[in-house]
């Protein structure tokens, strides 16, 4: 199967209102430019380095979202160009982007990952820490809060992926009722080339999906 071919059927089985994000960690420019060709203009990664090297010499309009686990000493080299931060998992971390893009002059759109899995290898917030976050965005002008991320369990069980994707929709929804300036519940993202049907099925309108795209890595 093509790049081409993968990106037309995953597109078909997704709702129109549903943002796919390309997943091309570890693969190479010519493979991002064939998706590219074919439409695609989000594209995911997960490591700062080779998402800065490949922003500097890709199209321009692509809009890149950073979905890995972020360290805070890195936030510094994407926040001029990134579009959203998908896996802000600490206050510490989402007080350092509001620091760098404050030095910007800009405004970094981005998600709350939240910890949904039952495994304790994901990252993500507790719905304490999310609800401490969210108390103090006053103080955190240059950030907006633009939706919530999660990741499921690994496993068979689709009951239990079910589960964890309809917590972290009611979640989204919790907040919805709380928007302000920087606080605007627009991306729910999850769902991967695992998971994505059911992800949508729970109300997911963003999904990253790498392998499904780009062939195993
Ligand atoms: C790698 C990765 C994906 C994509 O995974 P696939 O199974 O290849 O679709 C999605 N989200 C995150 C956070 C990832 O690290």
């Amino acid at each position: 199967m093509s790049i081409d071919n993968n990106l037309a059927q995953i597109t078909s089985a997704l709702p129109a209102a549903c943002t796919l994000v390309a997943v091309s960690k570890y693969k190479p420019n010519e493979a991002i430019i064939e998706a590219y060709e074919s439409g695609c203009k989000d594209f995911g990664e997960s490591k700062v380095q080779e998402l800065s090297q490949k922003a500097e010499v890709l199209p321009k309009d692509i809009r890149w979202h950073m979905i890995g686990h972020l360290q805070r000493n890195k936030v510094k080299y994407i926040t001029p160009f990134v579009h959203l931060i998908h896996g802000v998992d600490s206050l510490r971390l989402l007080q350092e982007i509001n620091k760098q893009a404050a030095k910007n002059e800009r405004t970094v759109q981005c998600l709350l990952q939240m910890h949904i899995a039952q495994e304790d290898t994901k990252f993500g917030l507790s719905l304490e820490e999310a609800n401490d976050i969210i108390a103090r965005l006053d103080d955190l002008p240059h950030v907006k809060i633009m939706g919530l991320m999660g990741m499921a369990t690994h496993t068979e069980d689709t009951e239990q992926v079910r589960r964890e994707f309809a917590t972290l929709k009611g979640l989204f929804e919790t907040y919805k009722n709380q928007e302000r300036e920087n606080l605007q519940m627009r991306h729910l993202s999850m769902g991967m080339s695992g998971d994505y049907l059911l992800a949508v099925e729970e109300g997911s309108n963003m999904v990253r999906i790498g392998s499904a795209i780009f062939g195993t890595r």
